[in-house]
């Protein structure tokens, strides 16, 4: 039985291979590299989470252009993405021979001085059911759940800069996780404000599809939560291994599955998440695109916009017009998160609009669908809309794409104009005001612990901010 119109062809077939600080090594194009970078691959490795593969490393890396290549840096380590002293730290305790132990804790004591959970996500989003907290959701804006099932907390490589990170380096007690589906259809059902289960990670189409079934098929059978409308999938398995939807041994299964959630009558948009024009260019990542459009799947793409990476207003305007040209529908560009590599990746908030704009201004209509700069900060989803003069004040123009209380969303707010701000907490406001519109309420609103909406509250009374039901975070992670 087919389901799509579009066949995968037989020479696209391969077998999925990572490549990890236990085997960088043995990959040729790694060997022939300088040993400078050999270095900075064991060192920063240790820190930062590491996995490359065979398709990322053979069709999208260009390696005459290393160290410079954009896919390169934005899966392999790099010296400048952590201090020069912690650098130096993990270097001596490899030079001396130290014990895997060792270094292990050294690199734990850096990564908490990365920010793992920014924004946070954490302590104010988790959702409850019956009075206890649900750890594996996320429920900040009133439309959307965040569901990252247990099992899909890795990826088919990583990227460098991800706020994700350390959800895969095996450090216990920061992982979000949870394995029931009924409590996800049970929570969808209470909450008819919600419209989207988004499916996060880690990646959740490393899942086999016999896994992501077992989450997806209670959400669509009939009769059940007729208020859910879209299901989304986030996920980078377009670019890093679209074999996923060609040649994998259960990829057939995994388009007769979203076909089955279409024909539901529901839209299923994938997230998928591109850093660079040239991850849309090798014809197998074409032929995945094709065949989930042809059984109706949606995809939506979004981008961090990344120092050293896709700074660029000519890629991000070719990026976008690919997508396009591809059926792709352009959706968010990011502001990067503060975490992580941030030092490495971070660019000032008014380089981020500068890059927006001029990438924008080049595409058609079609492809503007993409809006940006984002910041996902504690009140929502910021978004930078440009410097301009107002009231003899130099500004910036900002607006709530999302917002923790809806109603702040499409606002437009001023913020003192700061060349070297990067994020939303380096902004003070405008016009000698004291507080940003929606701060009193948002000191409200995070006086309790938990999602918003699970305080027995639903959508229409969220104007009246009420202090929300708290659950200690001991108690969400227990
Ligand atoms: C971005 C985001 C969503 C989805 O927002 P849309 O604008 O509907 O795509 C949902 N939850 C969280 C926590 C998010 O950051
Ligand atoms: S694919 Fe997504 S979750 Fe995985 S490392 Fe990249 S950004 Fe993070």
């Amino acid at each position: 039985m087919t389901t799509a119109s579009v066949q995968p062809s037989a020479e696209t077939s391969e077998r999925y291979e990572a490549i990890t600080l236990k085997n960088w090594r043995s990959i040729p194009q790694v060997q022939a590299l300088p040993s400078d970078l050999h270095r900075d691959i064991e060192v920063v490795g240790r820190v930062l989470p590491f996995k490359s593969n065979r398709f990322v490393v053979d069709q999208l890396i260009d390696w005459d252009n290393v160290p410079e290549d954009p896919i390169y840096r934005l899966t392999f380590p790099q010296r400048d993405m952590i201090a020069p002293e912690n650098y130096a730290r993990i270097e001596r305790l490899l030079d001396a021979g130290a014990a895997t132990d060792e270094i292990t804790a050294a690199a734990n004591e850096i990564r908490l001085t990365l920010n793992p959970h920014p924004a946070g996500q954490m302590e104010h989003n988790v959702p409850q059911l019956n009075g206890k907290p649900l750890p594996g959701m996320q429920h900040k804006y009133r439309e959307t759940v965040l569901f990252f099932p247990s099992q899909g907390q890795t990826c088919h490589a990583y990227c460098s800069f991800c706020f994700r990170w350390p959800q895969f380096v095996g450090m216990d007690g920061l992982k979000f996780a949870m394995r029931e589906a009924d409590q996800l259809k049970a929570y969808v059902e209470a909450h008819p404000e919600i419209s989207d289960v988004l499916f996060t990670g880690g990646d959740p189409l490393i899942m086999k599809t016999r896994v992501l079934r077992a989450y997806i098929e209670p959400l669509i059978e009939p009769d059940v939560a007729p208020n859910l409308r879209t299901v989304r999938i986030g996920s980078k398995a377009p670019s890093y291994w679209p074999q996923r939807f060609i040649s994998d041994n259960d990829a057939d299964e995994l388009l007769e599955l979203l076909e089955r959630v279409v024909q539901s009558g529901r839209q299923l948009a994938l997230m998928a998440h591109f850093n660079h024009a040239v991850e849309l260019e090798p014809a197998v990542t074409q032929e995945a695109i094709q065949r989930l459009r042809s059984i109706g799947v949606q995809i939506r793409t979004q981008t961090p916009l990344l120092g050293h990476i896709n700074d660029d207003a000519d890629v991000l305007a070719r990026m976008w017009r690919r997508q396009a040209q591809l059926g792709c529908i352009p959706y968010y560009l990011f502001v990067a998160r503060d975490t992580g590599a941030k030092r490495y990746f971070e660019l000032p908030l008014e380089r981020c609009w500068e890059l927006f704009r001029d990438g924008y201004k080049q595409v058609s209509g079609v492809a503007r669908t993409v809006r940006g700069p984002s910041m996902s900060a504690t009140p929502g989803k910021v978004q930078v809309l440009g410097v301009a003069e107002a009231a003899g004040e130099r500004v910036f123009v900002l607006r709530m794409l999302q917002g923790r209380n809806p109603d702040w969303v499409g606002r437009p707010f001023f913020a003192k104009y700061d060349p070297k701000a990067t994020w939303l907490d380096e902004l003070t406001p405008a016009f000698g005001e004291s507080e940003f519109f929606y701060d009193a309420e948002l000191r409200e609103l995070l006086a309790g612990t938990g999602s918003p909406w699970s305080n027995g509250k639903t959508a229409g009374d969220m104007d009246a901010t009420v202090p929300l039901l708290g659950r200690e975070m001991e108690a969400a992670n227990a």
